[in-house]
């Protein structure tokens, strides 16, 4: 099967490659249709690893995608061939200790689609667990049913948050994962959600959002902000979306007493945390790693026409450019926010 393969960090190929087709008792096959490029397809190929997990062989990259059931499996009853679906990357071992507790997102086991060794799915089919695998509904298009997965990761933050109806929260770092924690905060209940970032264009597809306010840091502090919106009480609910070292610095300053803070960006090393005042101010601390149990409800919140990601997706790629599509999401141009890429030409 043609697929994007990532030889070694910074080279990528269009080519065969023999991926594993054979659809289990609980499995369905899937005709991918639309990937969306994500942060970290694009850390491997330009570093050629993320943290401990390091490209030691050629692999598919992708792992946000949507598509059409073209085989199910004998036990499979609650998807049939036909349906449209998106994918839920990330399959636990069903029987281990972390999946029945409810947290399979940090089972260590958990095969992931494009970490290392695990091959992606920017490929025409792949094979997934049913159980995995979730119908679109008819007004979710295959391009918004490849957003599921980013924004699932918005929804674990808004989850662990807590969100209080009327809370105001901030959300550092306005990539797509910042934007889609911004849109999940405000479906949870927020008021309003600051984002602060230094990238102008980005702050801009942002604010085109109600309830969304930009927070250039070029210009001005994000805790002479968060002060002003607040009366100085500062944020219900801080998110820490970019995973940029320096940012760490602020984040007990901007939240207010008895207030959370949420990391969800993945510094790439070690960043030290202002542990007297977080203490000062009794500040709840959570962490986010993907998500669990929470796939389903991002579609439904999608197909209630609450939220709508299409603003985000600012550029589609038919499947032969795909190296192009990563050479650009490289580049990260400030304009952009989500790249996709069409592996099939079908509508909808
Ligand atoms: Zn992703």
């Amino acid at each position: 099967m043609r697929a994007l393969v990532l030889e070694k960090k910074g080279e990528l190929a269009l080519r065969e490659i023999a991926l594993p087709l054979d659809v289990g008792p609980d499995d369905v096959r899937i005709a991918i249709h639309t990937v969306g490029v994500c942060g970290s397809d694009v850390h491997y190929y330009t570093h050629g690893a993320i943290g401990s997990y390091v490209v030691r062989a050629p692999m598919v990259l992708g792992h946000e995608a949507s598509g059409t059931i073209v085989e199910v499996g004998a036990n499979v009853r609650t998807l049939k061939v036909g349906d449209r679906v998106c994918m839920e990357p990330g399959v636990p071992n069903l029987s281990s200790r972390a999946t029945k507790l409810g947290i399979y997102n940090v089972d260590p086991d958990v095969s992931f689609w494009a970490t290392p060794p695990v091959h992606g799915i920017l490929a025409p089919q792949a094979v997934h667990p049913a159980a995995f695998t979730y119908r679109l509904p008819d007004n979710v298009s295959f391009a918004e049913g490849a957003m599921v997965e980013p924004f699932a990761i918005g929804m674990q933050a808004a989850a662990r948050a807590r969100i209080v109806p009327g809370d105001v929260a901030v959300v550092v770092g306005c990539g797509p994962i910042g934007i889609m924690i911004a849109l999940a905060a405000l479906a949870g209940g927020c008021s309003k959600v600051l984002i602060s970032d230094f990238s102008a264009p980005k702050l801009e597809i942002a604010a085109r959002y109600p309830g969304i306010v930009p927070v250039n840091i070029g210009e001005q502090s994000l805790v002479e902000a968060v002060a002003v919106a607040t009366d100085h009480w500062g944020a219900d609910i801080v998110f820490e979306a970019s995973g940029s070292p320096k940012a760490f610095a602020d984040l007990f300053e901007v939240v207010r007493p008895g207030g959370a803070v949420v990391l969800v960006g993945l510094p790439v090393e070690p960043v030290a945390l202002n542990v007297p005042a977080a203490i000062s101010k009794e500040v709840r601390i959570e962490t986010v790693f993907r998500y669990a149990n929470i796939f389903d409800r991002a579609l439904q919140l999608i197909a209630s026409g609450k939220v709508d990601l299409n603003p985000l997706i600012t550029g589609t790629y038919p499947f032969d450019d795909s190296i192009e599509a990563f050479e650009r999401a490289a580049a990260a141009h400030p304009e952009d926010v989500k790249l996709q890429i069409l592996i099939s030409s079908e509508k909808g």
